[in-house]
């Protein structure tokens, strides 16, 4: 079985979208583990930075960010995908003043993007229930808890999860949400003017589109390995 991905072109997922989610009691319940597996296979698509349970009409608090951040918070290369890490109650800690704007996409916004203003730095304690292998290694079969302080994109990408959470999507941020058309023109004459950021070409990059993700749906399992780097 496969979850549909909410947008707020439809008016009832938008309404979804934007229910505050309640705390996870069980993480073994089935239908959790379900959930997980579901956001694990949506993270492992190239161009997908993250999905957060709301997304899939789970009103439940567990965001997932794709592969690529080790537990020293380094960032992998494309050639070795770290595992998809997951975040199961999370609880803001603490944000920068400084911020940055940039460009954001989201799954659930499709073909458009907008520039956000966000934290540098945020950092985040959450729950890592026993029952999973815990990304930093911690044995012994107990539930515990990881804080962390993200940084730059990284920081950018748990903010727009957690906003998830609470019913808040980026587009509650922007004074102008862009078409995809629009980014690219925009793009286009900033390189032009040699004037373009590569983080914003990066970002935009980092939510597959709809069309993406129904492509992948249609050719599920079994998983490749590795999968060519998307281009958009
Ligand atoms: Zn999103
Ligand atoms: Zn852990």
């Amino acid at each position: 079985m496969s979850y549909k991905v909410y947008t707020v072109d439809n008016e009832k997922e938008n309404r979804a979208l934007r229910r505050k989610s309640k705390r996870v009691q069980n993480p073994q319940d089935p239908e959790m583990i379900i959930l997980r597996q579901e956001m694990d296979r949506i993270c492992n698509h190239p161009g997908v930075a993250g999905i957060a349970a709301p997304q899939l009409g789970k009103p439940v608090r567990i965001f997932a960010l794709s592969g690529g951040i080790d537990t020293s918070g380094g960032v992998s290369n494309n050639k070795r995908r770290l595992p998809n890490l997951f975040f199961y109650n999370p609880r803001l800690i603490g944000y920068s003043s400084e911020s940055t704007k940039s460009i954001e996409g989201c799954l659930s916004v499709p073909e458009r993007g907008g520039y956000v203003d966000s934290p540098n730095e945020i950092t985040i304690k959450w729950d890592c229930p026993s029952s999973f292998t815990c990304p930093a290694g911690v044995s012994g079969g107990k539930n515990h808890f990881h804080q962390y302080t993200f940084t730059g994109f990284h920081a950018r990408a748990v903010r727009h999860e957690m906003d998830h959470l609470d019913g808040m999507i980026y587009i509650d941020h922007c004074e102008k949400v862009h078409t995809n058309q629009e980014l690219e023109a925009m793009f286009e004459a900033a390189q032009a003017a040699e004037k373009v950021n590569p983080d914003d070409l990066m970002t935009v990059a980092e939510e597959a589109t709809k069309s993406e993700l129904e492509g992948m749906k249609k050719k599920r399992a079994p998983r490749k390995k590795k999968e060519p780097a998307s281009t958009k």
